[in-house]
């Protein structure tokens, strides 16, 4: 038997982490499977994804600008449904494409790893792009009451309307809140929330320069609150630094990353995802990356 294929596919691409976590569970499992990052330029990436899996292929993550062609091109499940956005594909017996979205879930199964319940908890989104849209979603999902804030209000009420259009349908009405708070007042919602999450690149190390600007004003924050950041590049940013250091509790981007991979590699191969290992070879290559950052 060959090694099954598998990959991210996106444009740019070579970024990407994911081929570290994936490659380090498949031999941990001893899985005959290989994944590779492979780019795909947005003309060329519908036939791209197409000739994949005619070729054989057991999974794609999908990553910026492919979401969207994602969802278009598959049946879409779940939370991949609702916000029209696709980061996991998979071919079945008949050839047809099926598409999930693992973000969302990847940040609320963190939280349940870490023990925090997400069901009723006030919860500040900050930023409206594609990782908040995802994460509001989810967490709405399971009952959070969630304000969401960005620069651009017309993002926050497109999070509203994607996320909120759904909450009627099916057989139990979702108790989970979404509200938008205007990004000039962001700060004074802070002390309202049990748990404040970055979701812009805000803190991000660009070109091997690290970002000491936070995007909230963290004088306002309590040692009882909890302070998320997707950003895992740098591992700490100046957020997490200046809320641990008023004792709040605090977590990089490492766990949704881990989770959504974990969400992705269940799907793709039907095992249960070694996320200790996924981890560990995250963390090692993050530790390698950061010497050198001024
Ligand atoms: P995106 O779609 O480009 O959205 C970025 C959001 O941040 C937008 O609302 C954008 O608003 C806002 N923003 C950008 N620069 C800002 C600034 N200087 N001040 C205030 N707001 C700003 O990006 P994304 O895919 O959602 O990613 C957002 C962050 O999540 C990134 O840091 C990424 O690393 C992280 N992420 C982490 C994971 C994980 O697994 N840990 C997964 C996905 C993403 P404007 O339009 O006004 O710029």
């Amino acid at each position: 038997m060959a090694t099954v294929r598998s990959g991210v596919v996106g444009h740019p691409v070579a970024h990407s982490l994911s081929p570290i976590m994936h490659n380090a569970a498949y031999k941990h499992l001893g899985l005959d499977w290989n994944y590779e990052a492979i780019d795909l330029e947005p003309a060329n990436a519908r036939e791209g994804i197409s000739d994949i899996f005619n070729q054989g292929c057991g999974g794609l993550n999908v990553t910026m600008p492919h979401k969207y062609l994602a969802f278009k091109i598959s049946i879409a499940h779940g939370a991949a449904n609702r916000l029209e956005s696709v980061n996991t594909l998979i071919a079945d017996d008949k050839g047809s494409l099926h598409g999930y979205s693992t973000d969302g879930d990847g940040i609320v199964n963190f939280l349940s790893s870490q023990n925090i319940d997400s069901d009723g908890m006030r919860i500040l989104v900050i930023g409206a792009g594609g990782a908040a849209r995802a994460i509001c979603d989810s967490l709405v999902q399971v009952n959070a009451n969630v304000l969401v804030t960005a620069r651009k209000l017309d993002q926050s009420l497109n999070i509203v309307e994607a996320v909120m259009a759904h909450q009627t349908i099916g057989k139990s009405r979702i108790q989970g809140t979404l509200d938008i708070v205007d990004w000039s007042v962001r700060n004074n919602y802070i002390q309202e929330c049990d748990l404040v999450i970055n979701a812009t690149p805000v803190g991000m190390t660009k070109e091997k320069k690290r970002d000491t600007s936070t995007p909230i004003d963290t004088s306002k924050l309590a040692s009882n609150q909890i302070v998320l950041d997707t950003i895992y590049h740098p591992i700490e940013t100046e957020l997490l630094t200046q809320a641990s250091e008023i004792g709040c509790k605090t977590f990089n981007g490492i766990g949704m990353l881990i989770h959504q991979g974990a969400l992705a590699f269940n799907i793709m191969t039907g095992e249960k995802a070694p996320l200790e290992i996924m981890e560990k070879a995250i963390r090692e290559h993050l530790r390698e990356d950061e010497s050198g950052i001024s």
